[in-house]
C-alpha cells in the first residue's frame, strides 16, 4: 500500500458561547481536518488541532505546510512505515506538530481500517476498559463557575478543572465557590494558562491551598523553566506543564529540571500519537504521571486522544482527563456521526471508552465536512 494523496480540509464550527480563558476569547473552533488517501482507495483521516493564543500554527499555516513540505515528503510511502514518515516530514520541515499529528491520526486510522483492526490494539493494546474524564470550566463569574461544576457533576463528573488566570481579582472566589458547590469528595485542579508570575503564582498556590486542589496547571509563562521550578519547590500542590510541554524536546527538559510533577500531554503538541507515546515513556522512567489534555478537538481528534490514553499505562496514575472527553458543550455541531457526548459520561459514570471500529473508531460524516469547509 503507499500514500496517493493528502488533503487539508479546514473546518470552522461555531460555539453557542463564547469561551474565556487566560489567552482570550474563543468563538469558533477551526480546525484542519486530514485526508490520506492510500493507492487501494483506501482513506483515513485525522485532525490538525490548533487553540488561538497558544499554537504556533493556524488553519493557514497548516493548509501550507501539508500541501508544500508533508504531502512531497510523504507520497507514495507505505502508511504503515510511520516512524520513516515522521522522520520525513521532520526532515523537510521543523516544528508544525499539529500539521503533522493530523497526517499521524490518519496514517493510525488508514492502519486500523486495512487491518480491520481499532487503534488501540495497533498501540500495545488497552490498559484498562476505560478513561476517567475531567471538566474544565472556562473563566467566569465565580457563582456562574460553581453553578457549572454543579451541573456537570450530575454527569458523573469527579474532577474539575477551573480556569484562572485573566482579571484574576476573582481567581480565589473562583476556587472558593467552585470547591462550595461539588462538596469534599471531589477533585479540584487550577489551570492558569501562563496568567501568573512566579511570585504571583507562589502567593496564590498557597492561598488555593486552603481548598483541597489536586494540582496547578502552567501557573507561569511557558518558557519560563526556571521559574515553573521555583513555583513548585515554593509549594505543596504538585505542579502540571501544558504550554511548557510543547514538544518531545521540551518535555524532557522540564523533568531534567525538576520544573514538574505532572506531564499534560497535548497530542497536536507533539505531532501525535507515536510521538506522544514516547513522551509518556520518558515521564513513566522519571515516575511522573501524565493527563491526557485537550484541545479544540472535533470528534476525529478526540477519538485519537481516546486511543492514546486507552493504551497509556502513565495515563492510569490517579488523574482524569479532559482530551479523551466529549467535545465542548458550546460547540454547536460535529463532524462525525457517532459522538461521545455528556449522556455517555453520565452512563459510565464519569468516564468514556473510545469505541471498537477500525482505526480510530468514528464514522466521518461528509454532509458535515461540505458544510463546515471554508476556505483560508
Ligand atoms: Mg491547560
Amino acid at each position: 500500500m503507499k500514500i496517493a494523496s493528502v488533503r487539508p480540509i479546514p473546518l470552522k464550527i461555531p460555539v453557542s458561547k463564547s469561551y474565556v480563558w487566560s489567552h482570550g476569547i474563543v468563538d469558533f473552533f477551526t480546525n484542519v481536518l486530514i485526508e490520506v488517501k492510500s493507492d487501494e482507495g483506501l482513506i483515513g483521516y485525522g485532525e490538525s488541532d490548533i487553540i488561538f493564543g497558544v499554537s504556533q500554527e493556524s488553519p493557514e499555516t497548516i493548509v501550507q505546510v501539508v500541501h508544500k513540505y508533508i504531502t512531497p515528503a510523504i507520497l507514495g510511502k507505505d502508511p504503515f512505515n510511520i516512524e520513516e514518515i515522521l522522520e520525513s516530514m521532520d526532515d523537510k520541515i521543523d516544528g508544525h506538530y499539529s500539521a503533522k499529528s493530523g497526517v499521524e491520526f490518519a496514517l493510525w486510522d488508514l492502519k486500523g481500517k486495512y487491518l480491520r483492526q481499532p487503534a488501540y490494539n495497533l498501540l500495545g493494546g488497552k490498559v484498562r476498559e476505560k478513561i476517567e474524564v475531567d471538566f474544565t470550566i472556562g473563566i467566569d463569574t465565580p457563582e456562574a463557575m460553581a453553578q457549572t461544576a454543579k451541573k456537570m457533576l450530575d454527569f458523573g463528573y469527579r474532577t474539575f478543572v477551573v480556569k484562572v488566570g485573566r482579571d484574576n481579582e476573582l481567581d480565589l472566589e473562583r476556587v472558593r465557590k467552585v470547591r462550595e458547590a461539588v462538596g469534599p469528595s471531589v477533585k479540584i485542579r487550577v489551570d492558569v494558562n501562563e496568567g501568573y508570575t512566579v511570585e504571583k503564582a507562589i502567593k496564590m498556590i498557597r492561598l488555593f491551598e486552603k481548598y483541597d486542589i489536586q494540582l496547578v496547571e502552567q501557573p507561569v509563562a511557558r518558557w519560563d523553566t526556571k521559574g515553573m521550578s521555583k513555583v513548585a519547590r515554593a509549594v505543596d500542590t504538585p505542579i502540571s506543564a501544558d504550554e511548557s510541554n510543547s514538544s518531545p524536546q521540551a518535555a524532557y527538559q522540564l523533568i531534567e529540571n525538576d520544573a514538574v510533577d505532572i506531564l499534560n500531554i497535548k497530542l497536536p503538541y507533539h505531532g501525535g500519537i507515536w510521538n506522544s507515546i514516547k513522551v509518556a515513556s520518558v515521564a513513566e522512567s522519571a515516575g511522573i504521571p501524565v493527563i491526557v489534555g485537550g484541545m479544540n478537538h472535533y470528534e476525529v481528534g478526540r477519538q485519537a486522544n481516546r486511543h492514546f490514553a486507552i493504551t497509556t499505562p502513565t495515563a492510569y496514575s490517579g488523574y482524569a482527563h479532559e482530551g479523551p472527553g466529549p467535545a465542548s458543550q458550546s460547540l454547536t455541531d460535529n463532524i462525525t456521526k457517532d459522538v461521545i457526548t455528556y449522556e455517555d459520561v453520565k452512563s459510565d459514570g464519569g468516564f468514556v471508552k473510545p469505541g471498537d471500529g477500525y482505526g480510530l473508531s468514528f464514522v466521518l460524516d461528509e454532509s458535515k465536512v461540505r458544510q463546515y469547509a471554508y476556505e483560508v
